[in-house]
């Protein structure tokens, strides 16, 4: 059985979100807190833990995601962004359904902390 996270919840209309996309393979919507001024996680509706739990049948999929967190990104009007996508807690993953955060409208730093 897979494990119930907050991201599953919000692919079943259990709990709100602020979508910014949707399809039958994904869904966008703004992170709830904002590290800033753009911040919007994408996630597909399978239920993977993490990009630890792809197999070669996702290639697709990831791909698609990747390609929807470039067209919201530029739709949010942003010239250039960071796409990252955490895994494993020592890495600052909290919520563990795969998603990718697309981040923007400020000058971002390198390294990140
Ligand atoms: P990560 O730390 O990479 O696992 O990212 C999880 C992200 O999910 C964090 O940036 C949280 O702010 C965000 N988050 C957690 N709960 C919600 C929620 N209900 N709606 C939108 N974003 C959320």
């Amino acid at each position: 059985m897979t494990q119930e996270t907050v991201f599953s919840q919000i692919i079943k209309g259990e709990i709100p979100c602020d979508e910014v996309y949707s399809d039958e393979q994904c869904l966008a919507f703004r992170d709830i807190q904002p590290q800033a001024p753009v911040h919007i996680l994408i996630i597909p509706r399978k239920p993977l833990k993490s990009i630890k739990d792809a197999e070669v049948e996702d290639k697709e999929m990831l791909g698609h995601l990747l390609l929807v967190s470039a067209q919201i990104a530029q739709q949010e009007g942003l010239k250039d962004w960071r796409t990252i996508i955490n895994t494993g807690s020592e890495a600052g993953q909290t919520v563990f359904h795969l998603h990718i955060h697309v981040i923007g409208g400020r000058k971002l730093t390198w390294p990140p902390g």
